[in-house]
């Protein structure tokens, strides 16, 4: 499936986005001695420029000087957000940067990250990647009146410094630390959270227990990073250290990293990072996204064969599915389809006019290459099928003799709460449609879709370590029956 800027041109209902992930953070620290320079917010930039398929409906980043914490953030991609003279102004020794997608809250500039707070003795500031699931039992434990958003993560920021607010001095500064805050309040918090924030002095991270999303830490020459994927600590010369551990809170500082325990491990990560959401060039748990999902290719062309002239991706999403397939079953690869490379990702993605204008964003068909072929065109997932729909139908106008569609994923049926935005189950094709239904709804010549089996195979990961409750509905973290129940009664309802 495309992201939201190689949009079909023709015959796309606006709504048929791709899977939106939640967010990208990132956060760096270098010694006090850099302060004067505007360093760390422009390896923030770039790091945040590595992650922007994470989210493109803002960007912020918050920089502290050791004394004051200054915050700039809007709605816009990063390139649009930032440029040269903010970024000079931006100086600081300490650095927290965010790219968003609303999955909590609507798109607006006081939803934008990093959230701040002020605090007795200073401030801090907060980005976040996931979903909580309780938040409005979070929320009451604040006073009424102190939340100035809607998202789950002013809530947490709230409550961060809330407790910062009314904690004992804890440090040899006589300061309360924000490391005492959220070792109480991070142990209430359900649901998916990587956390990346700071005070004035202090860079903190911290993964939820079931390590939904993906957290890492690198090392500079001076200094430390801590981001979403490890493609961002390429981007900017950090070498991989490790990832946060699920229920780990990091504090770095001129004393190094200083690791506490929140609360006992149980990983459950996210699956579909690995099928659509993460960089191909990021390595998750070990494995390789690029590696896992050529294997997943592999193993697809295995499970569902077919005698065909060509494989094609989908660009790009597609592509690393679709080069195994060819290899595996022994079919030439080539490229049918020319996406725009020019056309960045629609600015706003969840406005709908603004996504009207994406649509119209071309992928042209190369009818030289596609004319009387039996075509395998390889996807990654189908969330509303709309898109797949407009691709068969451009294919047989360009002269396909046969399209056969093959997925690198099992079929999206169930909704997410961990902070990607699925449609609700009665919007997913998969919720409603047999696969038989669903080809015949595409207007493919055959359809095939990966075993969860295969996939989890080709991750290398141990399935009792994933969740992949979009694909089977076995939420790791136990969802409240009234959303669950809702998307039900909506299945229901579509079906009478
Ligand atoms: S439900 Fe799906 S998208 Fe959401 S965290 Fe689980 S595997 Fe990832």
């Amino acid at each position: 499936m495309l992201h939201g800027d190689g949009r079909l041109s023709q015959d796309i209902d606006p709504t048929d986005r791709s899977p939106q992930d939640a967010c990208g953070v990132f956060g760096v620290w270098v010694p006090a001695s850099e302060t004067g320079a505007a360093e760390v917010s422009k390896l923030t930039y770039y790091g945040l420029y590595a992650l922007q398929h994470r989210g493109q409906e803002s960007a912020g980043i918050a920089v502290s000087d050791g004394a004051r914490i200054v915050v700039f953030k809007d709605m816009g991609l990063v390139a649009q957000v930032f440029d040269e003279s903010v970024l000079n102004t931006l100086r600081g020794h300490i650095a927290v940067g965010h790219c968003r997608y609303s999955t909590t809250g609507s798109p607006t500039w006081e939803n934008a990250q990093p959230t701040f707070r002020s605090t007795e003795d200073g401030g801090l500031a907060l980005t976040h990647n996931g979903n909580l699931i309780n938040t409005l039992e979070l929320a009451a434990r604040l006073e009424p009146g102190q939340l100035t958003a809607t998202t789950d993560t002013e809530v947490l920021t709230a409550l961060l410094a809330g407790a910062r607010r009314s904690g004992g001095d804890s440090s040899a500064l006589g300061r309360t630390s924000p490391d005492d805050a959220a070792m109480e309040i991070l142990p209430a918090a359900r649901g998916a959270y990587s956390l990346v924030f700071m005070d004035e002095r202090t860079l903190y991270a911290a993964r939820d227990p079931e390590g939904v999303r993906p957290l890492v830490l690198g090392r500079l020459e001076r200094g430390w990073v801590v981001a979403s994927e490890t493609a961002a600590l390429d981007i900017v010369g950090a070498a991989f250290v490790r990832e946060v551990e699920p229920g780990e809170l990091l504090a770095i500082d001129e004393n190094g990293v200083r690791s506490k325990r929140f609360a006992q491990p149980r990983p459950k990560g996210c699956l579909f990072e690995y099928v659509y959401l993460a960089r191909p060039d990021t390595t998750i748990s070990g494995r390789s996204v690029h590696a896992t999902r050529v294997e997943v290719g592999r193993r697809l062309a295995r499970e569902h064969p077919v005698e065909a002239d060509l494989v094609i991706p989908t660009p790009e999403s597609g592509t690393p599915a679709a080069i195994g397939y060819a290899e595996a079953a022994g079919i030439p690869y080539g490229q049918g389809l020319v996406k725009n490379s020019y056309v960045g990702r629609t600015f706003i993605q969840p406005s709908q006019t603004i996504r009207q204008l994406g649509i119209r964003l071309k992928l042209n068909p190369l009818r030289e290459v596609i004319e009387g072929k039996r075509l395998i065109v390889v996807d990654d997932s189908i969330v509303r099928g709309n898109t797949q729909r407009a691709i068969v139908r451009m294919l047989r106008e360009a002269g396909a003799a046969e399209v056969h569609v093959r997925i690198s994923s099992p079929p999206v049926a169930w909704p997410c709460f961990y902070g990607i935005d699925f449609a609700t189950r009665a919007e997913l094709i998969a919720g409603n449609l047999s696969v038989e239904e669903i080809r015949t709804s595409l207007g493919a010549d055959s359809l095939g879709f990966i075993s969860l089996d295969e996939l989890i195979a080709a991750s290398q990961i141990g399935k009792d370590r994933l969740c992949r409750a979009c694909f089977d509905g076995e939420y790791p973290i136990p969802v409240d029956e009234g959303s669950r129940g809702k998307h039900l009664l909506e299945v229901a309802n579509t079906r009478s």
